[in-house]
């Protein structure tokens, strides 16, 4: 009989999270690189070098890979044979190691987490409560598998319950480019099939923390329904041509996975979850000896590179003019310097409700640009933590009252924006440009002050005003609603040429 000391468990599960704010799974960097090398789409290779670079620098400083530190799920295999030393319930242990693992001095991870989530939304402070599974095994061990999931994938996630004789494989290539680029590809698709619904919902979280190796399985080939499925999604959906982070590319997946159940005669359940950039999990076994330990991956895995700036557009934000940003076209690279206000959700939301009060706002927006961003707490001498962008199509129902009411002419966020969004851009002569999704580090290492203007009280949706240096951000909607994230995909898609490009 193993005995598992409540202090080996926590201070585990504390280890693991921080493990995985730093460091991305080798397999995942081993095949980006090698996407990366394969991708024709310039702009498509410029997001993913900046995914990798910023994956280097995270696993080299010990700081997130996004800022987005996600939603903490734990899975846990316990033996049967195993006694607990403690007289908390393994959810209460899990929480107490996420507690440690984001209140860590030397690497503070940003509390997503939010109580009340249709009412007051007020956060938990610490990223408590994780979503925790167990499952009741033979044997005489533990087996943790914890995972951090972002916002921007989570939110994409589906479920169908599809007659039995539909294609499952249509229903995935509709659905796919109905998830525009809010879940940070290139990354994953993960399905479950069959059960009951939550199986199916699991079996697809399940499978986002099998190692990656479609590779393997397309030289060995299928030996089953599941793994041809794969094969197949794999091909069809990277053919759709959304490539990295919606521009248009080769890769839009790393691998797909399907794990399958049993289910009742007249149903056929699926989910289907995207993994993002920031793939995040680690995985331990408890055996009583003591706390894990997980190897630290050797940096070598990670490739040597250097972001080609080269080609970019330098922009002086201090200067700027609507007659200016008229020149930039959608696909354009450009550099920021100067002075960048932060702003999202909560902002937004309050700035609107004042002006519709008839009220002042406490920060004049005229001819600035704004950053959807929630940075990271800055730790020792950062200025501010890993300043990743969030998903702007959040903040779509905001951009007409804000265009037509402040002077503001630039955006700053990540994926596309909804047909209104882009009609006022157009109307106002704005722009909207993108920073790379999971390349959170890299971004905060342009800013070089930062100091909080207003809304002190909503803490990391503060409106703040960064000094950048040669931010690196692409025009994703032009002054005259040209939008990348339309014209990308739709030209790879008919380039790669294996899927009829639809009239619309
Ligand atoms: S990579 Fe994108 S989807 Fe993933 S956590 Fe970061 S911002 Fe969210």
């Amino acid at each position: 009989m193993t005995t598992i000391r409540q202090e080996d468990f926590i201070q585990s599960v504390a280890d693991a999270f921080q493990f995985i704010s730093y460091y991305h799974p080798a397999d995942y960097i081993r095949d980006l690189w090698a996407a990366y090398q394969r991708e024709e789409s310039p702009a498509a290779r410029d997001a993913m070098a900046q995914i990798l670079v910023n994956s280097r620098m995270s696993a080299e400083g010990h700081r997130p890979i996004c800022q987005d530190t996600g939603i903490s799920i734990a899975f846990i295999k316990v033996g049967m044979d195993v006694r607990w030393d403690t007289k908390m319930s393994l959810a209460e242990l899990v929480n107490e190691g996420v507690r440690r693992a984001y209140t860590d001095k030397d690497n503070p991870l940003r509390a997503s987490m939010l109580a009340d989530p249709d009412g007051k939304r007020v956060s938990t402070g610490d990223n408590t409560p994780a979503v925790t599974h167990v499952e009741l095994v033979p044997g005489d061990k533990v087996e943790v598998i914890v995972a951090a999931k972002g916002g921007g994938s989570e939110n994409k996630s589906k479920f169908a319950m599809l007659l039995p004789s539909d294609s499952i494989v249509d229903w995935v290539l509709n659905i796919v480019p109905t998830m525009g680029a809010d879940w940070c590809p290139p990354g994953m698709l993960s399905l479950g099939i069959g059960g009951s619904p939550e199986k199916a919902m699991l079996m697809a979280k399940w499978g986002m923390m099998e190692p990656l190796d479609i590779y393997e399985l397309k030289a060995r080939g299928p030996s089953n329904r599941a793994e041809e499925l794969r094969l197949e999604l794999f091909e069809k959906v990277n053919a759709l041509g959304i490539g990295a982070q919606g521009l248009g590319g080769l890769s839009t997946v790393l691998d797909v996975k399907v794990n399958d159940y049993p289910t009742h005669a007249a149903s056929k359940p699926v989910a289907l979850l995207p993994n993002c950039a920031a793939t995040r999990h680690a995985h331990f076994v408890l055996d009583g000896s003591g706390p894990a330990s997980l190897d630290p991956p050797s940096l070598a895995d990670w490739p040597r590179l250097e972001l080609d700036l080269s080609t970019s557009r330098r922009v002086d934000l201090d200067r700027l003019t609507k007659a200016d940003i008229a020149s930039w076209k959608a696909g354009e690279r450009l550099l920021l310097s100067g002075k960048l206000l932060t702003g999202r959700d909560a902002a937004h939301k309050r700035m609107v409700d004042m002006m519709s009060r008839g009220e002042q706002l406490p920060v004049d927006l005229t001819n600035r640009f704004i950053y959807y961003t929630g940075p990271v707490d800055a730790v020792r001498d950062e200025v501010v933590g890993p300043a990743g962008p969030t998903t702007s199509s959040r903040m779509d129902k905001f951009v007409e009252p804000v265009l037509s009411r402040t002077g503001l002419i630039g955006m700053v966020g990540k994926s596309e924006r909804g047909p209104m969004a882009v009609e006022s851009i157009k109307k106002h002569g704005a722009v909207y440009c993108i920073a790379v999704g999971g390349a959170a580090y890299l971004v905060s290492k342009s800013i070089r002050a930062s100091r909080v203007l207003a809304f002190e009280d909503l803490g990391m949706e503060a409106i703040r005003e960064f000094e950048v240096r040669d931010m690196p951000v692409i025009v994703a909607v032009d002054s005259t609603g040209d939008a990348v994230h339309k014209t990308g995909p739709a030209q790879w898609r008919a380039r790669i040429g294996k899927i009829p490009v639809a009239v619309v």
